[in-house]
């Protein structure tokens, strides 16, 4: 079969090797001659995986005690639910920037649990920016941020000193750079943009913010009770989170993150110079605020789209079509993405500018 070069946006491109592992632990968990899938999640071959992912995941992010790894479901969305009841006091107030369809989502459930203050907005500008020039309020109970901004492709390239907890969404950006994640005191991230397949969402939460709301919250919605069932407080996502956890230890056995920045950064230059450099092409949003995860550009010539998708196509690429409220292009190069898949979609592009310019 011919390779296909897959930039989907997500669910997105997995380690082959990842797959392969996963495909045969479907068949044959552990020479159980049982599959992954239906033995109990409380065997203790399948505890042995739990406990793994959560401590690849703190060996990745290299965090102090007092923080506890949680593999829960509901997919990000959920989180921005549950983010807010877990941490907002009643009668308290939330500090949240705006930076694109995901972080407004986020806002939107924060508001229902009490008051939200949207200290930085990008809407205006059609998210092509990340806004800056903000002081987080030292009353907000804590500052939501999300790093990296799928759709429209812009990614925080530093983080503030926050006076107040700090949490971030970091759905499709996790995992794929170094970062000093215990300036966070809550993190999450949807696996299937680059952890593993839908199923499961990450949350790393430092454990003294929690429990301080004054409102009554259901089970499965109170981050404590995970936290004291380690992920297991009903049946986990097992088969997302035997995933995640290959993916975590090829990331590991790879070099790690510092591994990961650099392949992503080589990526990204390649991408970015030739969006710059094609004259036929242009980015989207402010340079300085580029996503490496997702770089989304446009055709000055519209017309010319059904032309450029045939060529890209026939190239074996997929999954570059932009996000409906963006238009054009989206190439997503995720932490699995090779160089050399880019590479293709650059040379397809410089052969489009030989036949078009
Ligand atoms: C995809 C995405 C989400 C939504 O994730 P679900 O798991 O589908 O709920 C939230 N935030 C960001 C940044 C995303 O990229």
């Amino acid at each position: 079969m011919a390779k296909v070069h897959n930039f989907s946006a997500g669910p997105s491109i997995l380690p082959q090797e990842v797959l392969q592992k996963a495909s045969e632990a479907i068949l044959n968990f552990d020479n159980l001659n049982l599959s992954l899938i239906e033995i109990s999640h409380r065997s203790k071959n399948f505890e042995a995986v739990m406990e793994r992912a959560r401590q690849l995941v703190k060996e990745l992010m290299q965090l102090p005690d007092g923080y506890s790894v949680l593999f829960l479901q509901g997919g990000a969305s959920l989180q921005f639910v549950m983010v807010a009841q877990n941490l907002l006091r009643e009668g308290g107030k939330a500090a949240y920037t705006d930076t694109g369809t995901w972080a407004s989502n986020a806002i939107k459930e924060a508001k229902l649990f009490g008051q939200v203050d949207v200290i930085a907005s990008s809407k205006a500008q059609n998210y092509t920016f990340i806004p800056k020039d903000y002081t987080i309020p030292e009353d907000a109970d804590y500052f939501h941020c999300t790093s990296n901004n799928t759709i429209y492709g812009t990614q925080m390239k530093e983080f503030p000193d926050s006076p107040v907890p700090m949490v971030c969404d970091m759905s499709s950006d996790i995992f794929s750079r170094r970062i000093d994640f215990s300036k966070f005191s809550l993190i999450y991230a949807g696996a299937q943009k680059n952890m593993g397949p839908a199923g499961t969402t990450l949350v790393v939460v430092k454990d003294e913010i929690l429990g301080k709301t004054g409102r009554a919250i259901p089970a499965m919605m109170d981050y404590r009770t995970h936290i004291s069932k380690d992920s297991m407080y009903n049946t986990p996502p097992v088969f997302a989170v035997y995933v995640s956890m290959l993916t975590l230890e090829w990331l590991i056995n790879n070099g790690g993150l510092a591994w990961i920045e650099e392949l992503n950064r080589k990526k990204a230059e390649l991408m970015y110079g030739e969006i710059d450099r094609n004259p036929l092409f242009y980015g989207t949003v402010a340079k300085e605020d580029r996503s490496w995860m997702n770089a989304c550009f446009l055709l000055h010539d519209p017309k010319l789209e059904p032309e450029f998708d045939k060529m890209w196509k026939e190239a074996g690429i997929s999954g570059i079509r932009g996000h409906r409220s963006v238009g054009g292009y989206r190439a997503s190069m995720y932490n699995a993405l090779p160089l050399e898949s880019v590479q293709v979609l650059v040379d397809v592009m410089k052969e489009f500018e030989r036949v078009k310019g």
